[in-house]
């Protein structure tokens, strides 16, 4: 199912409200189902000796939402040097935060080692030569290339751009440990929204294989391997959820076997976005327009700048239009935004009730890569994002983007090449 029934419970009494006090349109985050979901994970994986969730920060990058994984006790997931930087705001420090780039650039290796460092986790083995110094905690991003299937979003690890190939492995360790690294990790990513935990259980495994092999041929312990995230939520009212429970009980039964056979365990990582924050954001808009020619549009005040994954991924998001119930009459409609793209579009012929203008309509799942992944073609401006709080107050957390904000990169200081010679 997509948004809970406890949500709706939450917000739909309330939501003519905070539309008319906020201004539409706008993501609204559920505080509370945030932190449910993040209890449950913990709970699912209390079989596990040193377990640890690093949020990836670029599903959410909200500092009132990153302070809520950081009383959860969760770690972050850093990619990029903005994402460093709101992490540390946070609060987090040192092996609070991975640091997982591709492409990576010395700017980036300036700011990973900035400010009590972070654990590396390096793209490819030669970037172990580029590291300005190498720390003493390194990971490196596995890519099993043909041993693994990969799942359909993500696709196939042959082709994806991340990770150090398998038999690269061994020679990414030596030269670490050559520059000076004493301690490791072993990282892998390979699924996006995966909802059959088998999938990620297989992962554990292989990381564990892979682990006992390396850490044989290095003489060396392994301190972690890191799942990465990836773990699927329900967009369609017919998808099942992710058994959290079963990848903890089995996790914790291949580390319990691990141990017997190696005589240690590493601690385990995960690092999930979706799964944590992706059902607990709506996107709330109204209903401007709606336009009848070849099909029937219904047209509202959000486009793509606010939800890309539609226009990008084809994604489902599910949609209820409030104050109406939808019923097997229902025609089918596309709701559109405002923007030059035939692709800015939330749905495509989906049933709904009828529509009115001035319906608030409440896209779901948009808690993960919504807000976070809008952009700015055509002039379009990104929405405001709210809290609803666990103590049922709703508080702005971003202000909407202004033109002002839109032409700020235009303002600069002139400078003009006048050839060679001048
Ligand atoms: C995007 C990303 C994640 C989070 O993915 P989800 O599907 O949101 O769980 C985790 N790790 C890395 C390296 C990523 O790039």
């Amino acid at each position: 199912m997509p948004m809970s029934h406890a949500f709706k419970e939450r917000l739909f009494p309330v939501l003519p409200q905070l539309a008319e006090y906020f201004g539409t349109p706008f993501h609204i985050y559920d505080e509370a189902g945030i932190r449910e979901t993040g209890a449950a994970l913990k709970r699912a994986f209390a079989g596990v000796p040193r377990f640890r969730e690093y949020y990836a920060v670029k599903a959410l990058p909200n500092p009132r939402i990153l302070a809520l994984m950081r009383e959860m006790g969760f770690g972050f997931d850093c990619s990029s040097v903005a994402e460093l930087e709101l992490a540390r705001a946070a609060g987090a420090r040192g092996e609070d935060i991975m640091f997982t780039s591709n492409n990576t650039s010395a700017e980036e290796f300036a700011a990973a080692a900035h400010d009590g460092g972070c654990i590396l986790n390096l793209d490819d083995i030669n970037l172990v030569a580029k590291v300005p110094q190498m720390p003493e905690l390194v990971c490196f991003r596995y890519n099993p290339g043909p041993a693994r299937s990969g799942n359909s979003i993500i696709g196939n690890p042959v082709e994806a751009k991340y990770g150090v190939a398998h038999d690269q492995l061994l020679d990414a360790f030596r030269a670490a440990q050559a520059r000076g690294a004493r301690r490791f990790g072993l990282h892998t990513m390979l699924a996006s929204n995966e909802r059959d935990h088998r999938y990620v259980v297989q992962t554990v495994r292989m990381l564990l294989d892979v682990i006992a092999w390396a850490g044989k041929e290095l003489g060396i312990r392994f301190e972690f391997i890191n799942m990465g995230g990836g773990l699927g939520i329900p967009y369609r009212p017919e998808d099942e959820t992710f058994d959290v429970m079963a990848l903890g009980n089995e996790s914790a039964a291949l580390l319990a076997t691990f141990r017997q056979r190696e005589g240690y365990a590493p601690a385990v990582f995960m690092e999930s976005g979706r799964y944590i924050t992706g059902p607990h954001g709506v996107l709330v808009t109204r209903a401007i327009n709606h336009k009848d020619t070849y099909r029937h549009f219904v047209g509202v005040d959000a486009c793509m700048s606010a939800l890309m994954r539609p226009g990008m991924y084809g994604a489902y998001h599910h949609i209820d239009v409030l104050g109406k119930t939808s019923s097997a009459a229902d025609a089918p409609v596309d709701v559109v935004g405002s923007l030059c793209e035939n692709n800015d579009k939330f749905a495509i012929e989906r049933p709904l009730p009828p529509v009115d203008d001035g319906d608030l309509l409440i896209i779901q799942d948009t808690g993960a890569h919504g807000h976070a992944m809008g952009f700015n073609y055509n002039g379009r401006l990104r929405p405001q994002e709210l809290l609803l709080g666990a103590n049922g107050q709703v508080e702005r957390i971003r202000r909407a983007e202004t033109l002002q904000d839109h032409f700020a990169t235009l303002q600069f200081e002139s400078r003009v090449w006048r050839g060679a010679g001048h």
